[in-house]
């Protein structure tokens, strides 16, 4: 270009290499360097701004990139580009004629668009700023554009993000709903049962029966409260590790004592499996947490089974105990079994409305886990049970042979 320029410039002195040095035309000689350097200011203005420049005519055959346009495109004029050539696949071309339409109407049209690199083929997000022009005596169009890469991840991440508030505040409202649900059954029967004891007359086994289902009521609130002070506990981040010295084939036996009547009432059989001796089973941990977990999942074995039988207990895994709450149940889908883990989340509407549950259980258990720098997952089949694995390291209080 420079080049060309030179040998112009000399060509309309007349006086061949080195004329400016030599003109006898003082006057177009400073017309020339006037010229000169007013074309280098704009070289520098068009080159040092952060968008690229094109200009096309009007077929898309480009006539004119600046450095930042040759540098988003990976792209220089002697490539003999087309405008097509540089646009990804899943723009609609005809759009382009659309807008190249309404721009030669002296509107300005700034669109949304998909830029290829020439030589890496990379596709690029951009901004496009279209004007019609003359330039070098030809109808052209001066296309202005800004790369929109972190632009588009942004708004990729608000959209996502508000995705995330919609489903959660979905998830809020379903909640709400379920929990007066849940508190307005027990509540009922708290008040019924209640009224009903103020007979006086009332034969003393049907007072110790209407007084065990208060209770029994009672601690079904209690328990629905508990959980929601345990989630927005872990919610704000408040809840800590405390670990201590436990015995958890104690802990585990002492679970079965729990659930045994009520397997026995249910006709369900319920086993314990114990992986280690009592004195390996002496155990650094959290034990209201461990305690937790497996009550929550416990209970969801109970809720969940007609009949059957239920397994608990834990395995020595290379440096891991691994818990497990087996149930031969109703099961959990594939697609939910990942889902069920998250706050408020039921495997379905019909488990929703036909065995209760807040659907904190788990979330709080996961949680925990967490917490405990464990994992938590489930294996099921539908209509053949669950089993809910969790582990936690193995941190053992007696460290000397056995
Ligand atoms: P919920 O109080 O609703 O039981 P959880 O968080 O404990 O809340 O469980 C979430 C959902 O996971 C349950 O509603 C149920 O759909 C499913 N689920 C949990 N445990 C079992 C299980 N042992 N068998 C079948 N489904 C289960």
């Amino acid at each position: 270009m420079e080049d060309k320029w030179i040998s112009d410039r000399n060509k309309i002195i007349g006086l061949g290499e080195n004329s400016l040095r030599k003109s006898y035309y003082p006057e177009l000689q400073n017309k020339i360097e006037e010229l000169e350097a007013s074309r280098k200011n704009l070289d520098a203005i068009i080159n040092s701004t952060s968008d690229g420049i094109i200009i096309h005519d009007i077929s898309g055959n480009i006539l004119f990139l600046n450095k930042p346009a040759e540098l988003l495109l990976n792209a220089e004029l002697s490539d003999n580009l087309t405008v097509m050539d540089i646009s990804a696949a899943q723009n609609d071309i005809d759009i382009l004629s659309d807008i190249w339409n309404k721009v030669r109407n002296k509107n300005t049209q700034t669109i949304e668009w998909i830029v290829l690199q020439n030589k890496t083929r990379k596709e690029i997000p951009v901004q496009i700023s279209i004007n019609n022009t003359f330039w070098n005596g030809l109808d052209v169009f001066v296309a202005v554009i800004r790369d929109f890469t972190v632009r588009k991840e942004y708004e990729k991440k608000l959209l996502e993000a508000k995705k995330k508030a919609e489903e959660s505040d979905h998830l809020k409202t379903a909640f709400l709903q379920n929990m007066s649900h849940e508190i307005r059954t027990p509540m009922n029967s708290i008040i019924g049962f209640s009224e009903l004891l103020s007979d006086s007359d009332l034969l003393p086994e049907k007072r110790k029966k209407f007084t065990s289902i208060i209770i029994d009521n009672a601690n079904q609130l209690l328990s629905i409260v508990n959980d929601i002070l345990t989630i927005s506990t872990l919610q704000t981040k408040q809840d800590k590790v405390y670990l201590e010295s436990i015995n958890i084939n104690q802990v585990l036996s002492d679970l079965l004592i729990i659930y045994e009547k009520q397997a026995f009432s249910r006709h369900l059989s319920i086993q314990l499996h114990r992986a280690l001796s009592d004195k390996e089973s002496v155990v650094f941990t959290d034990k209201t947490k461990i305690i937790q977990i497996l009550t929550n999942l416990l209970n969801n074995a109970f809720k969940f089974i007609h009949e059957g039988s239920i397994e608990f207990g834990y395995r020595l895994i290379d440096a891991d105990m691994v818990f497990y709450v087996t149930d031969s149940g109703i099961g959990i889908s594939e697609e939910m079994q990942t889902i069920i883990f998250e706050r408020f989340m039921q495997a379905s509407d019909f488990v929703m409305s036909n065995y209760g549950g807040n659907g904190l259980g788990l979330a709080i258990s996961k949680e925990f886990v967490d917490l405990l720098g464990g994992k938590i997952w489930v294996e099921s089949d539908v209509n053949k049970g669950s089993t809910f694995y969790f582990s936690i390291k193995y941190l053992p209080v007696n460290k000397e042979p056995y």
